[in-house]
């Protein structure tokens, strides 16, 4: 059986910039109606036991697997996601990970610049990731729905949900104002350098 990961900090640690009321809904309904979904569908199924890395690989891209994959993978994210968020986080990392940054992008100041405008950019619903590639580059990129990363071989550091769940309680439309909020206040760089290993 899958279970509803329990949040790493109380559920009003990241307001004002995701409220008690985002989270009740966000984690307590959203990310818990996929939990369920899973649990049913795995059900007398080959995925019946399976790791949820297992059941997203094993079923990214096949359209017969869709439901599997959309509420797996939304479970991964989900997982990711409030990982990647982090009470009094955001700032400038230090480190092996700041190394990366600038190495990449030239500058911190770039990689915010392509992380808002990469992330706010996603039509529709989906995610912002920074992400490293093969040779270690790091990049960013998003995906559409429940969508990841790890299918297209890269290795995701820290990511934002802009599913309207995650911030139209909040933020209504302004999901500029969000993410911003998110990259200056939330991020958490100590999961990103877990991550880059
Ligand atoms: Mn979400």
């Amino acid at each position: 059986m899958f279970t509803l990961m329990a949040l790493p900090y109380a559920n009003d640690a990241l307001a004002p910039i995701i409220t008690p009321n985002t989270i009740s809904f966000h984690h307590g309904k959203h990310h818990k109606t996929y939990v369920d979904n899973l649990n049913n569908l795995v059900k007398g199924t080959e995925f019946e036991g399976q790791s949820l890395e297992a059941i997203v690989t094993a079923t990214a891209g096949k359209a017969d697997k869709a439901p599997l994959f959309n509420n797996a993978a939304q479970i991964w994210n989900h997982d990711f996601y409030w990982n990647s968020l982090k009470p009094n986080g955001g700032g400038v990392p230090a480190g092996k990970v700041a190394d990366a940054i600038n190495a990449s992008f030239g500058s911190f100041d770039e990689f915010k610049k392509q992380m808002a405008t990469t992330t706010v950019g996603q039509f529709g619903s989906g995610w912002g990731w920074l992400v490293a590639d093969a040779a270690g580059k790091l990049k960013v990129v998003k995906t559409g729905n429940a969508e990841v990363p790890m299918t297209q071989g890269l290795k995701p550091l820290l990511t934002i949900d802009v599913w309207e769940h995650a911030y139209y309680l909040d933020y209504q439309n302004k999901r500029a104002d969000y993410v911003n909020a998110v990259i200056d206040k939330l991020l958490n760089w100590d999961f990103a350098a877990k991550n880059l290993g």
